[in-house]
């Protein structure tokens, strides 16, 4: 494994995130390796860590003042084997091809827990649409699509929304694919419900990940009745979480944005949150300004030289970190756990460093990998899919049942394969193999291709 992880750092220099996923990964499914010879032999990993197709181009566009501006646009397509790509595009200034690389291998891992058939990929943009008028978001997004839809497609790749990529993005860019193709297909997940979206898809990836959460509890006879809770970030993720969080009884004191975040020890309750919607997905305003309108609540900003997130440091049961990546180092581990944190559960991709997650795993703390509890958005997507293709819409219901039974069967193959290779209630292992023998049998099924 470690020549095989040379092998990686030699033909990737300079993509620590992306050698960070596929290092957690490589470590997991050794004994997986071990037992099956017909993988080491057709070179399923070395296979899976170099992406199908990696596509990098310009997006050129105009600002309001009539200023040309250019972003680097990006899909990676990993891998195929099981399905069509499918994966969310990630507008942010940090987007690079380590991020969107690391990204599209814990999709394909991810995908393949869903039960369902989709491969996996990523893409997206350096284009930060914070601070941009409705106007420019529009101009970027369709110059955008005027290139990478030559690449994706309902039966070849199905792109979805993620960090800064939400609705108002999704319907630009679903706009642009309908005029430049002449046809109406669900090219893309997240779509509005009255041109095909699905009910709950919002919702999912926050009410995936609690479900999730739920079933860890009831293998120790617990539930959220009561649970103290800090939740990271303020977006799609965060406030989906905190609603189900609210709903079984918990109660959430936290959220975050890039700037800060606020502690609520009353508790964020349904008014509050309602608050936070309108203030990040209507006036897209600073977190900062809940503790303004609610003065009960602390807002402390970033400071980069502390070495530590605050958030981290409160008293709690639980921790659900739904902003970004490697927000939660070793110190914000070892302050979980005094502060008398059970369970993590991970709305974001990877937010937690390898020393984070030891920290996790030595302290018994019921632990979930962001590709296994967040992977409730992706379900949904595919249900949305599923609706188009049969051309109706499913109730919201209907798909909640779906989104618990999909969440349920992750939770189970994570439970079993992790028992199966002698490391019980490790979820890291059991997700990383689990995900892993899906699409490992179907590439060895396909052939050298
Ligand atoms: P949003 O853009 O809706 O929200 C992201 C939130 O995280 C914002 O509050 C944002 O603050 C904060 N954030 C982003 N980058 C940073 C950073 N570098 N430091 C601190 N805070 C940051 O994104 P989502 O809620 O969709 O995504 C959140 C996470 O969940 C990501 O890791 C994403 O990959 C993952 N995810 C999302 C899924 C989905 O269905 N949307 C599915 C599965 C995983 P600010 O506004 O200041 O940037």
């Amino acid at each position: 494994m470690l020549d095989f992880m040379k092998m990686c750092e030699a033909s990737n220099p300079g993509e620590p995130e992306f050698l960070q996923a596929v290092s957690e990964v490589a470590e997991s499914i050794k004994p997986v390796l071990e037992k099956h010879p017909e993988y080491r032999k057709t070179k399923i990993l070395e296979r899976m860590v170099e992406p199908e197709r990696a596509v990098i181009f310009r997006v050129p566009w105009v600002d309001d003042k009539g200023e040309v501006q250019i972003n680097r646009g990006y899909r990676i397509q990993m891998n195929g084997a099981i399905g069509p790509y499918k994966g969310g595009f990630r507008f942010h200034p940090s987007v690079n091809l380590s991020i969107l690389k690391f990204l599209g291998f814990e999709q394909v891992f991810k995908n393949a827990l869903t039960t369902l058939p989709m491969g996996g990929a990523k893409g997206g943009s350096n284009f930060d649409p914070k601070g941009k008028s409705d106007n420019e978001v529009m101009r970027f997004c369709h110059s955008f699509m005027t290139e990478i839809f030559r690449y994706i497609g309902a039966d070849t790749d199905v792109p979805a929304g993620d960090i800064g990529v939400g609705a108002r993005e999704i319907g630009y860019l679903f706009g642009m694919y309908k005029k430049l193709r002449n046809e109406f297909t669900g090219v893309l997940t997240g779509k509005g419900l009255t041109w095909g979206g699905s009910l709950i898809r919002p919702e999912a990836t926050g009410y995936g990940c609690v479900y999730f959460a739920s079933e860890m509890l009831t293998t120790k006879n617990d539930s959220f009745e009561g649970k103290v809770c800090l939740v990271s970030g303020s977006g799609n993720v965060a406030q989906y979480t905190v609603e189900k969080l609210i709903d079984l009884g918990a109660k959430v004191v936290t959220l975050s944005d890039s700037s800060g975040c606020i502690y609520d020890e009353k508790g964020i309750n349904k008014k509050k949150l309602e608050y936070v919607l309108y203030l990040k997905n209507v006036e897209r305003g600073r977190i900062k300004e809940y503790a303004d309108k609610y003065p009960e609540a602390v807002y402390t900003p970033v400071d980069p030289a502390l070495g530590y997130n605050p958030l981290w440091n409160y008293k709690a049961d639980c921790a659900f970190p739904s902003a970004t990546q490697n927000e939660i180092n070793g110190k914000d581990a070892e302050n979980l756990v005094n502060n008398g944190v059970k369970l993590v559960a991970e709305g974001a991709n990877m937010p937690t460093t390898p020393e984070g997650i030891e920290v996790f795993l030595d302290s018994n703390v019921l632990y979930a990998p962001g590709k296994a509890s967040n992977a409730g958005g992706v379900s949904v997507s595919g249900l949305e899919m599923t609706q188009n293709s049969m051309r109706l819409s499913w109730s919201r219901e209907e798909v909640d049942n779906h989104l618990r039974r999909i969440m349920r069967d992750i939770h189970s193959a994570c439970v079993e394969a992790s028992e199966e290779y002698g490391t019980p209630g490790n979820y890291v292992n059991g997700a990383n193999i689990a995900g892993f023998v899906k699409v490992a049998e179907a590439m060895l099924a396909q052939g050298i291709v």
